[in-house]
């Protein structure tokens, strides 16, 4: 484990915020919690909030150089199966971006930690010039297979062009970073001036959130950043960006995709559930799915900095 500052404004000066749940010794050669559709609801280390800037995150946390040993060696089946779920949510989440970048017209767009590159084929199906990249060779091997331009590694060790891209999205990815400030950066340096980044993630301050406290679902050992509309916010202005917007935004899941989330989290009322929608032949149907606690942030490089 290793003890870390605040990766907002650089305090360490931190409160409880939500002590440890895990008992065991973790190990992270146990890859399947950080896989996407894992269920370990409740299960995470010990969650802090900054007294300065208000940022809350796992600490002390496992080593990020385990962390992203993990990554690499994860492989995640089930999200394959709801790749469906996943197809109408990025339709969806489309749309709102393209009003901000125009159409397309073959521009470069880049898809970090773009796992099995569902939105990769989604956006290169619109129009788009677009790339992914991933930690992780199973999702990788994956994606290549569907002939999708898609690079295993990190932004670091991606060897990715600089001042090149029109848009770098990030869905659900930046709660899962050791370093999401030194990402935003070198994001910026990828990106053509006047270029946007998109950023969505789970709100810690969402009324959902603040409602459920210990028991809102997406406090997990795989999340290690909790950020706020206002603290990505924060985030984004420091890496020098001009954000645009912030706003709640749902995903689609199949009925019964969702109903065997359900009963991970409360199994004697998903269970039932889940028997119910197979029974009615259910199963496959998409649901658009918005509590409120997810959002996505819209910010731009500045026109006039330099390339
Ligand atoms: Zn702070």
């Amino acid at each position: 484990m290793e003890y870390v500052c605040c990766n907002l404004c650089g305090a360490d000066d931190a409160i409880l915020r939500y002590p440890c749940t895990i008992r065991e010794n973790s190990t992270v050669k146990d890859w399947s919690a950080f896989a996407c559709t894992n269920s370990g609801y409740g299960r995470h280390h010990t969650i802090v909030q900054c007294r300065r800037c208000g940022l809350v995150y796992t600490n002390p946390r496992l080593d990020h150089h385990d962390i992203l040993n993990t990554y690499q060696a994860v492989e995640d089946p089930l999200y394959v199966e709801e790749r469906e779920g996943r197809v109408l949510t990025f339709e969806r989440h489309l749309k709102p971006l393209e009003r901000l970048t125009g159409p397309p017209n073959g521009r470069l767009l880049l898809d970090m930690g773009c796992h099995i590159g569902v939105f990769v084929e989604i956006a290169a199906r619109r129009g788009w010039e677009a790339w992914g990249v991933d930690p992780s060779r199973w999702a990788v091997e994956q994606a290549q297979a569907r002939g999708l331009h898609v690079v295993q590694g990190t932004l670091e060790t991606a060897n990715l062009p600089e001042a090149a891209f029109d848009v770098v999205t990030m869905w659900d990815v930046i709660e899962h970073l050791t370093d999401p400030r030194g990402a935003l950066q070198q994001v910026y340096r990828l990106l053509k001036p006047g270029g946007l980044v998109v950023v969505h993630t789970i709100d810690i301050e969402s009324p959902l959130a603040r409602l459920m406290g210990a028991h809102w679902p997406w406090l997990m050992e795989m999340h290690i950043y909790y950020f706020s509309r206002r603290t990505l916010r924060a985030m984004l202005e420091k890496c020098g960006f001009q954000v645009l917007s912030d706003q709640p935004q749902g995903r689609y899941q199949r009925l019964g995709y969702l109903m065997s989330r359900v009963g991970a989290l409360v199994p004697l009322v998903g269970r039932p559930a889940e028997w119910l929608v197979t029974k009615l032949g259910l199963r496959g149907l998409a649901v658009p799915v918005n509590l409120g606690d997810l959002f996505t942030a819209y910010a731009r490089k500045p026109r006039n900095a330099p390339a």
